[in-house]
């Protein structure tokens, strides 16, 4: 079998269930020659992973998945090969971890004038020292017994309809890109598939979009097709993952997405090109 690679992973540093290590430990125990952990407005598990990293270890490449959609819009804007060192990005997470934090008070204001009291030390207990998102609540509304499972803390209380919703302080999709940028990544839209995102798709490479995601799980074989034609026609990179999230029934295994090794590469070589002599 030809070398496969996995560039969408997710730890408990945004809503994934398994630590850096615990992803490091099965990616070992994977085929896979390179891997990209792209938490939700977070790069933290890459500084962890990179300081466990052995010598023969697979490839970890730098990612992080920035939301920028609003309204609910899942549009995500994946970074890839950017400086992780760079001030840049980094005080931007900063910024995006203290208004998911103020997000996340709001919320718990919003229940508690549904009847339901969840205190900010409970949510933070869940949350592990990641930034607070709605998966963490869900997990305390389960907790405190107000629902009885994960996805109707969703139905009833938080999802985008729900009484306790409150939407994200995001960057504009623009603004994602350039941001990438500056801190001389590519940037990738995310499972255009599941966003229902192609209407955005010219609108993005004008905003200089190096890529887009065609491996997903939750594309079909007809729309990986599709996107695969689009980035052929468009000069458009290729890349994807499993979204793993360690959460069971959402997304694929560690893995799963045969990607092959060859997009990795055209990735590193665009990365090469755009900052050579920059910096
Ligand atoms: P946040 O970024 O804090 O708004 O949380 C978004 C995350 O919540 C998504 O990545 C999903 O993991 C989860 N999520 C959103 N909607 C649902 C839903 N209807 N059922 C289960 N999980 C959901
Ligand atoms: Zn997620
Ligand atoms: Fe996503
Ligand atoms: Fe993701």
């Amino acid at each position: 079998m030809a070398p496969v690679i996995d560039l969408h992973i997710h730890t408990s540093h945004s809503d994934g269930l398994k630590s850096p290590a615990e992803v490091l430990s099965m990616v070992r125990r994977s085929k896979l020659v390179a891997f990209s952990i792209c938490d939700h407005d977070s790069y933290e598990a890459y500084l962890e992973i990179r300081k466990l990293l052995k010598k023969n270890d697979p490839e970890l490449v730098p990612g992080v998945e920035l939301s920028a959609g609003s309204d609910g819009e899942d549009i995500h804007i994946l970074g890839y090969c950017f400086d992780p060192d760079s001030d840049i990005l980094g005080e931007a997470v900063e910024r995006f971890r203290e208004g998911r934090n103020r997000r996340g008070e709001i919320m718990l204001k919003r229940l508690k004038m549904l009847g339901i009291d969840i205190t900010m030390d409970l949510v933070r207990e869940i949350a592990g020292g990641s930034a607070i998102g709605r998966p963490h609540v869900a997990d305390a509304l389960v907790r405190v017994k107000a629902v009885e499972k994960f996805e109707d803390a969703f139905s009833h209380y938080i999802g985008l309809r729900g009484p306790a919703y409150v939407p994200k302080e995001n960057l504009t999709p623009g603004e994602a890109i350039e941001l990438i940028h500056r801190a001389n990544g590519l940037a990738v839209l995310a499972h255009p598939g599941i966003a229902a995102a192609d209407k955005y798709i010219n609108e993005f490479i004008g905003y200089g979009m190096d890529g887009i995601e065609v491996y997903h799980p939750r594309h079909t074989q007809a729309q990986r097709e599709h996107y695969m034609e689009i980035a052929k026609e468009r000069h458009l990179l290729s890349t994807g993952g499993s979204d793993y999230h360690g959460r069971e029934g959402r997304y694929g295994m560690i893995g799963s997405q045969p990607v092959p090794v060859r997009l990795l590469t055209e990735l590193k070589e665009k990365s090469n090109l755009e900052n050579r002599g920059s910096s």
